[in-house]
């Protein structure tokens, strides 16, 4: 069982449920994963690339960039870290 069918498992019960799906994914395999097995949003996202964001936007998958875990990035460029 691959990555992605066991996903669509996890998705497609989720959904039959009436739950949405979020995946945190921040590399392109895990990004293209997320969007092969159906969820609705993917968090981070960090290393997407354009044809990843437009596949996500054509099926309505939410990109949630999870600000927090850049938390260290933000610090630097406000010159507190
Ligand atoms: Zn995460």
């Amino acid at each position: 069982m691959t990555a992605v069918t066991t996903q669509r498992d996890v998705v497609y019960n989720a959904h039959r449920q009436h739950l949405k799906v979020a995946v945190h994914a921040a590399d392109t395999t895990s990004i293209q994963t997320a969007i092969d097995a159906g969820a609705d949003s993917i968090e981070h996202g960090n290393d997407a690339k354009d044809e990843q964001l437009r596949k996500m936007r054509d099926k309505g998958i939410f990109l949630d960039l999870t600000p927090t875990s850049y938390s260290s990035f933000f610090l630097k460029i406000m010159g507190r870290a």
